[in-house]
């Protein structure tokens, strides 16, 4: 590719012009799908890693595209993002999954389900976005300590001051706040005191490297150890193997989610679920 002194790629590269164009493409698709109801929510469940029993599903988007097949969010959400589709895209799964939760309540009113939904940071970023979720939770009769909304550390490292009203705005409704992939941030734990944190995500990358060995395991244990201080809920990510799940039950963990337990799937298939666990 041809390059202008500053290193930026010149305009007229053709190359560029075919990825500027299949972008622009894709861009109007996702916005199509956001406001035609072509989105989907799968939700994928997490379960206490102790008694074995279903705890509560995180909320999953999918983008089934009548020609490429399902797109995988990480392409789409960081498009989505930089388009500004986001905040309708948000708003979407956080409604689907509040009447979804609300629904499950209704089935089995014994097992409370906390409903896991992702949030990004430019939706958080937004004035009315505390709002947005109280009108879900209303609209949809689902009581707020069952949702949880899950966000990464980086968007808590660019703490302005109007993440914090609305992560205290949310924590005086009673919504809980989870730190998703957490220890892959730069992060200098500070922003622990500083926001109303209920639940530590342990990343997969550090699942999937637990061994059994001590030397191997120490950075779990630290981060459970951290949680336990700050009597803070930990749950582990993507957990696919038995010697895992044993090596996290035995650091201390309080909750495992991965495809050893289950697949993100459709809503019908944790209705299942919890008829079969009613049922026993
Ligand atoms: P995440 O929030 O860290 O979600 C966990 C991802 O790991 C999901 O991928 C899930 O399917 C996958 N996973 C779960 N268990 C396992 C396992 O045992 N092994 C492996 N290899 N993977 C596992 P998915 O659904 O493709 O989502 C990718 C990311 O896209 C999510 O990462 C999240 O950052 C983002 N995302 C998904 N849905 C939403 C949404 O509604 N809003 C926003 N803002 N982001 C979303
Ligand atoms: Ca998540
Ligand atoms: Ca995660
Ligand atoms: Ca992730």
């Amino acid at each position: 590719a041809k390059e202008r002194q500053d290193g930026e790629p010149a305009l007229y590269d053709p190359s560029m012009h075919s990825s500027l164009v299949e972008r622009l493409a894709l861009e109007a698709e996702l916005r199509k799908a956001v406001t035609d109801q072509g989105l989907q929510v799968h939700y994928q469940p997490t379960y206490g890693i102790h008694d074995g029993e279903l705890a509560g599903v995180e909320a999953l988007v999918r983008w089934p595209h009548p020609e490429r097949g399902m797109i995988p969010p990480d392409v789409f959400i960081p498009l989505a993002e930089q388009t500004g589709l986001i905040h309708e895209l948000g708003r979407f799964v956080l409604r689907e999954a509040c009447f979804q939760g609300r629904e499950w309540a209704t089935l089995s009113p014994s097992t409370a389900l906390s409903i896991g939904v992702n949030v990004s940071g430019k939706q958080l970023q937004r004035r009315d976005f505390a709002g947005e979720v109280s009108q879900a939770l209303a609209d949809s009769g689902l009581s707020a300590e069952h949702l949880v909304l899950e966000m990464t550390e980086s968007v808590l490292m660019n703490d302005t001051e109007s993440t914090l009203r609305t992560l205290e705005a949310l924590k005086a409704m009673g919504v809980r706040i989870a730190i998703d992939d957490f220890g892959t941030g730069y992060s200098s734990l500070s922003y622990l005191h500083r926001f109303p944190v209920d639940i530590l995500k342990i990343d997969r990358s550090f699942v999937e490297r637990l061994s059994g060995t001590d030397a191997e395991d120490s950075l779990v244990q630290s981060i459970v150890q951290l949680g336990q201080t700050l009597q803070l809920e930990t749950i582990a990510e993507g957990i696919e193997e038995p010697g895992q799940l044993l090596a996290l039950r035995r650091l201390g963990c309080t909750m495992a989610q991965g495809y050893h337990f289950g697949r993100p799937g459709p809503a019908d298939v944790v209705s299942r679920l919890m008829v079969e666990s009613a049922g026993q």
